[in-house]
């Protein structure tokens, strides 16, 4: 199996958010004021999978809209997020780093993609779907979408973003895997699990893609970086720092399963850009 991993653009957010290690609205509200010099400049990573029933994409990054000449432009991010999301993210993408321009450049179209997986509904995840017209499904698990659409998460996951999208909505189901043994089999087959790991939203996915004897783990947002699980400091965003301590003690585990190829982050720095083979 093959696994791209293509840069969507970035975030520039306090240096609080990977490594915080609480999370409540105190310390949300100084990250949203967190003045430049005690920020830190995270990519946005998504992931295109080979996969025998064909292309899955996981997360899409941020839109060109966003950052139209491909700088941090402060009034184009205020067109499509609130205040206190532009101000918490300042989201840039370079040019050629939107998901259909990496498609394109690959010869590929949104029409070639067999499935996109949604890991949660944060902005810098679901912001690219716009461009991805034509793609086969787009699938989200269901109880991610029921919490973003309690009154209190719209402040954190603008509708506007994601709402007219055709999202197909997957139930977990029990499982073997997981913090909460609670994941949904997306062929049927074991080999790409949408694996529940609470604790930065409500029910995120961490997506087990499995080939033969050997699986990577694509974490998304249940951790920043190895540092996290391997020192137990949780992630300084967040909604419930307990799961998300849970979560990071399963992905230790799997972490040192002696079949794990990799455990991938989607804003490590330490990710780069390229193609893993397993
Ligand atoms: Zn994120």
């Amino acid at each position: 199996m093959k696994l791209h991993v293509l840069r969507c653009g970035t975030i520039r957010v306090s240096g609080t958010v990977p490594f915080g290690n609480t999370v409540d609205l105190k310390s949300t509200f100084r990250q949203i004021a967190e003045p430049d010099s005690r920020r830190v400049v995270l990519p946005v990573s998504v992931f295109l999978i080979e996969h025998p029933c064909g292309l899955v994409l996981v997360d899409t990054g941020w839109c060109r809209e966003i950052s139209p000449a491909g700088v941090y432009d402060s009034a184009a991010v205020r067109r499509l997020l609130p205040a206190h999301l532009a101000a918490f993210y300042r989201p840039c993408l370079p040019p050629g780093e939107a998901i259909h321009e990496q498609l394109a450049e690959r010869g590929l179209s949104p029409r070639d993609l067999h499935t996109v997986v949604l890991t949660h509904l944060d902005p810098d995840h679901v912001a690219g779907l716009r461009h991805l017209d034509g793609a086969g499904r787009i699938v989200l698990p269901e109880d991610e979408y029921f919490w973003s659409c309690r009154t209190v998460y719209k402040t954190r996951q603008p509708q506007s973003l994601w709402i007219d999208r055709p999202i197909e909505r997957l139930y977990y189901r029990g499982s073997p895997l997981g913090p909460n043994r609670w994941a949904n089999d997306l062929f049927g087959d074991g080999s790409l699990m949408l694996v529940n790991v609470p604790g930065h939203t409500d029910a995120p996915a961490a997506v087990l893609v499995r080939s033969g004897r050997s699986f990577v783990l694509l974490a998304a947002d249940a951790a920043s970086s190895p540092r996290n699980w391997r020192e137990g400091i949780t992630p300084g965003f967040g909604f419930d720092r307990r799961m998300q301590l849970k979560s990071l003690r399963w992905i230790a585990e799997t972490a040192a399963d002696p079949a794990c190829a990799a455990v991938l982050c989607s804003h490590d720095p330490a990710v780069p850009s390229g193609t893993i083979v397993f």
